[in-house]
């Protein structure tokens, strides 16, 4: 696998604060967008993760839904944590 996604932003797509549970869109430098659930307690965990249809899938060039992504959670997770994506997107 060579392929290495670059993380250039994250936003809230949604959240429910009283259970913990947020949904997060992760921007990739090379255009492509994921959509991810986590869960914020006891501690943050990536719980789903999911390409958004708007670009073909830079890994498969599918154009439909695949789950390449999904091997690349941990990939995402560390630099999410390295990064403190979360702690920003949620600070908007
Ligand atoms: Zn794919």
């Amino acid at each position: 696998m060579s392929y290495r996604p670059i993380i250039s932003n994250v936003e809230e797509a949604s959240n429910n604060e009283k259970d913990g549970l947020y949904e997060f869109i992760i921007y990739l430098a090379d255009g492509t967008q994921c959509r991810t659930f986590y869960n914020r307690y006891p501690e943050w965990k990536m719980t789903n993760i999911s390409r958004l249809l708007k670009t073909p899938c830079p890994i498969c060039r599918k154009d439909f839904i695949c789950k390449c992504m999904e091997n690349f959670g941990g990939v995402l997770q560390q630099q999410i944590i390295d990064n403190e994506w979360l702690e920003k997107a949620i600070a908007k």
